[in-house]
């Protein structure tokens, strides 16, 4: 693969792009749904599969190495597997985030599709507390989610959201992604739609808790691009991940973009910043394509601004594409 044609003022390689293929998601995770009133993208705003195939068919000649297809939640959206079979078969580097609560159902097509990796998104082993956080009562169809891909071979990670309310849960997800030997990767919260206040946790009161029964022995980066610092937890053989972008920020090796499903390109997650890709991707225009996405990143700052910021009010995660 040729290397990527963009970098930004930096000196960072733009190499990553998540795409977020719909707004919309059954759950309602407390982090990241809206808390005021909004409304979702009208369909007729929303990327079209054809736009999104198009675009990865230009991503390897600009090497971009690695596309991450997210939400809203992905698996909700109408025709979402044949478009996943297409779009891996177009671009091998496919990777997908999913809630897991249409993934038992999918996996067999995802087996087929031969998706890279596909993390799910468990914040809790506790049925209550899962019902609470993302107001559907679903654990069970999200294990068994888990459990379907994992028997056909998926590779898979977990990634929980680490919250004060469930501290009880750190032992229960690691003794349940070690059974598994899955990695479990705990995401701090992020003031995108609403304020964690006193359910924030950060990334050394999580380790501080793990280290009550276990030691931590660092790992190095799966790869220089990835947000994850990684830990071996010896006891276990489990590789247990942090994503702290409040308390470790990791914007000095960030490589990636974000697509909105509304088609436009943001540099930053934690910037309103945003360009459209649509009307040059409905004309298939590449030379227009690779100016937006050159300027996008001229946009990116150096650092990402979650701290001057109390409170963002802009698009939520589940909006942006998280
Ligand atoms: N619906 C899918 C899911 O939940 O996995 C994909 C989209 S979701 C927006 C992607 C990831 O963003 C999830 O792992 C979710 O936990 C995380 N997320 C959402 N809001 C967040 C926040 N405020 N801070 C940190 N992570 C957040
Ligand atoms: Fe939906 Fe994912 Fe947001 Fe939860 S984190 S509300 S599952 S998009």
């Amino acid at each position: 693969m040729p290397p990527s044609r963009f970098v930004d003022p930096f000196g960072r390689f733009l190499d990553y792009v998540r795409i977020s293929i719909t707004d919309r998601c059954p759950f309602r995770c407390r982090y990241c749904y809206p808390h005021e009133p909004f409304s979702f993208i009208p369909h007729e705003r929303i990327l079209r599969y054809e736009d999104i195939l198009y675009l990865l068919s230009l991503f390897p000649s600009w090497g971009i190495r690695k596309v991450r297809i997210t939400g809203g939640e992905p698996l909700v959206r109408k025709g979402v597997l044949p478009f996943l079979v297409k779009a891996a078969a177009l671009f091998p580097s496919l990777y997908m985030t999913t809630n897991g609560y249409f993934l038992k159902e999918s996996a067999p097509t995802l087996k087929e599709a031969s998706l890279k990796g596909v993390n799910v998104s468990l914040d809790t082993l506790d049925g209550t507390s899962f019902c609470k956080l993302t107001g559907v009562d679903g654990l069970e169809r999200v294990l068994s989610g888990i459990d379907t891909s994992l028997s056909l071979g998926i590779p898979l990670k977990i990634n929980a959201v680490a919250m004060r309310e469930t501290l009880d849960q750190i032992f229960p997800l690691l003794s349940f992604a070690a059974a598994r030997g899955v990695t479990l990767r705990f995401i701090e919260q992020m003031p995108i739609s609403s304020d964690p206040g006193d359910s924030f946790l950060s990334q050394e009161e999580v380790q501080e808790r793990i280290r009550t029964r276990f030691s931590l022995e660092p790992l190095p980066l799966e790869d220089s691009a990835s947000p994850a610092s990684l830990f071996r937890i010896p006891e276990t053989g489990q590789t247990v991940g942090f994503i702290s972008a409040l308390s470790h920020p990791f914007c000095h090796r960030c490589s990636k973009v974000r697509i909105t499903s509304d088609g436009k390109i943001r540099s930053c997650l934690s910037s309103e910043n945003e360009l459209s890709l649509l009307e040059a991707l409905r004309e298939r225009d590449p030379t227009s394509l690779e100016k937006i996405f050159n300027d996008s990143l001229k946009q990116k700052g150096l650092k990402h601004c979650f701290q001057s910021f109390h409170h963002h009010r802009g698009r939520t995660m589940g909006q942006v594409g998280g």
